[in-house]
């Protein structure tokens, strides 16, 4: 491998993801020949929901798979705060037509397999994109001639460049930065249940959260309504490291004893749970070097209180490819405004949703201080409160890096 005789140069993604197809989709559509290594022997996503907000949209249309995104979406009428202690309603926010007019994108739910699926079908089709599965790398040599990452069976695969979208514990961030992620101890479970096992006074057509003393309960409908994702966290008794196992009823039901029962009932639907023991990492100031540079949950690991993890992975992957086009398909160059634009915007990100996860879990007073600050707000102070996430587009994407360079 290495330059084509087209003469634009040729990279390896590391992790097949949401985040490393839709960098594969992003680079492919420029002309460049990408090879993408994916440590699982499938490709798929785990079965649970994902909140997409209007930025994913922009990013979705910008790779050429808003529509099949679209498609198997869920549209959602609100986004709901509820009182998980008295079940009051702190907040309401429609994001119909006023919502989508203000974001030019809708607010929507989607089952993480389709939307996975979606960016894949492009991604098999695609001439220029080969996909490994089965191909965990262990190894990597980054050099300015070239890189060479080697899988634990033993192949080599060589390119003019690398980006790491191999998630929280990224082996190309250990080479490149090296740090340790920050185990949050806030674990979530997640289950998807069918309609009929859903309460029927809790169908709603919205991302309900519950906020409850450090925990909450969130609820939302998928594929149709024929299912419901339920995601429930709390902040763990135990020391936790970060990794997901099989949850158990008991822990569960243990975190939840102050919560009213209407929310509560919740727990008792799922047959089984999968657990999350999450982490994110500090913010860096730089995550790219020479011929190499991080993607999605690899450069920015965050919690899920914003539901913007998958999000940022799609919004990187469209500024990488703006970026290599203002570059004329210099990679470090490239590489080096990526990062310049999007580490402003992801660190920001990263620390609202550490805020927001006091929000959601808040207690005492802090409780009746969030309470009061939110109940009766109008939708329009809750737009300009998320104007700067939801707004992103693909023609300002590296806006941010020519502020920092001014
Ligand atoms: C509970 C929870 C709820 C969430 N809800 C939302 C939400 O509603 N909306 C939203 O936008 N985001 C949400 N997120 C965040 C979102 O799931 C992630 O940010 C997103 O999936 C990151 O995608 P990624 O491709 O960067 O990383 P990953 O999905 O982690 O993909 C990394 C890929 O790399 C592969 N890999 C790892 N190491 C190697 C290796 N050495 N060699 C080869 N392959 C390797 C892995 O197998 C994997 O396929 C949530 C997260 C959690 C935990």
């Amino acid at each position: 491998m290495g330059t084509t005789s087209n003469a634009k140069p040729t990279v390896l993604l590391v992790g097949g993801g949401i985040g490393g197809m839709a960098a594969a989709l992003s680079l492919a559509r420029l002309g460049i020949s990408v090879d993408l290594l994916e440590q699982s022997a499938t490709i798929g996503e785990i079965g649970a929901g994902l909140q997409l907000g209007p930025n994913a949209f922009a990013a979705l249309d910008a790779l050429g798979v808003g529509d099949a995104v679209r498609r198997g979406s869920v549209f959602t009428d609100r986004l709901v705060m509820m009182d998980a202690v008295d079940c009051s309603e702190v907040a309401s926010v429609p994001v119909g037509e006023a919502f989508r007019a203000r974001f030019r994108n809708p607010y929507a739910v989607s089952h993480r397999a389709d939307l996975h699926g979606a960016i894949h079908e492009a991604v098999k089709d695609h001439p220029l994109i080969r996909f490994h599965t089965s191909a965990q790398v262990e190894a990597l040599d980054i050099g300015v001639r070239g890189v060479t990452a080697v899988t634990r069976d033993g192949r080599r695969f060589s390119a003019d460049a690398i980006v790491g979208c191999d998630g929280v514990k990224s082996v190309v961030r250990s080479k490149l930065i090296g740090d340790a992620p920050r185990v949050s101890g806030h674990v979530v479970y997640r289950a998807v249940v069918p309609a009929a096992d859903m309460p029927e006074d809790l169908r709603w057509n919205a991302p309900v959260v519950w906020a409850g003393p450090n925990c909450h309960l969130v609820h939302y409908p998928l594929r149709h309504g024929e299912q419901y994702n339920l995601v429930v966290t709390f902040h763990s008794r135990d020391r936790e490291e970060w990794g997901v196992s099989d949850g158990s009823k008991k822990e569960v039901l243990s975190y939840f004893e102050g919560v009213h029962a209407r929310p509560r009932q919740l727990l008792d639907r799922p047959t089984s749970w999968r657990r999350w023991s999450t982490a994110d990492r500090d913010p860096v100031a730089n995550w790219s070097e020479g011929p190499a540079t991080l993607l999605g949950d690899a450069a920015h690991p965050m919690m899920q209180y914003l539901a913007q993890g998958a999000c940022m992975a799609l919004e990187d992957a469209v500024t990488l490819g703006k970026a290599v086009e203002a570059c004329d398909f210099d990679l470090p160059a490239a590489f080096r405004l990526y990062a310049a634009a999007r580490i402003p915007r992801t660190a920001r990100v990263v620390l609202s949703v550490r805020e927001m996860g006091r929000i959601y879990h808040a207690k005492g007073v802090e409780r009746l201080v969030r309470n009061s600050l939110w109940t009766g707000r109008t939708p329009e102070r809750f737009y300009d409160a998320v104007e700067w996430l939801y707004a992103w587009n693909p023609e300002q994407c590296l806006a941010d890096a020519r502020l920092a360079a001014a």
